[in-house]
């Protein structure tokens, strides 16, 4: 059963006043915080000047035709859906 599904079940039990609805709560609430933290911080998408894509923190790759996230108006990562920086490495001195 998904994890949700069992949330739900919970909760139903909670506002019914059956079982043990400080229970449900507490799971309800660790599981907010849970959520909470995993959605913290930023993804830095780094550009990969070679290949020409955006490697993001969460393990995805991501092409762009032209110009930056920010430039094409992304504030988030589409996989994880956080702040999203850019990063950008500077020039290989050999290649310059
Ligand atoms: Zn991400």
């Amino acid at each position: 059963m998904d994890k949700i599904d069992e949330l739900w079940d919970d909760y139903l039990v909670a506002i019914n006043g059956f079982g043990k609805p400080g229970i449900a709560r507490a799971a309800l609430h660790a599981e907010f915080e849970r959520l909470q933290q995993e959605r913290s911080g930023i993804c830095n998408w780094t550009y990969e000047d070679n290949n020409n894509y955006w490697q993001t923190d969460c393990g995805d790759e991501f092409v762009l035709e032209d110009g930056t996230p920010k430039d094409n108006g992304m504030r988030f990562c589409v996989y994880c859906g956080k702040p999203l920086a850019e990063v950008i490495p500077p020039e290989d001195p050999e290649n310059a």
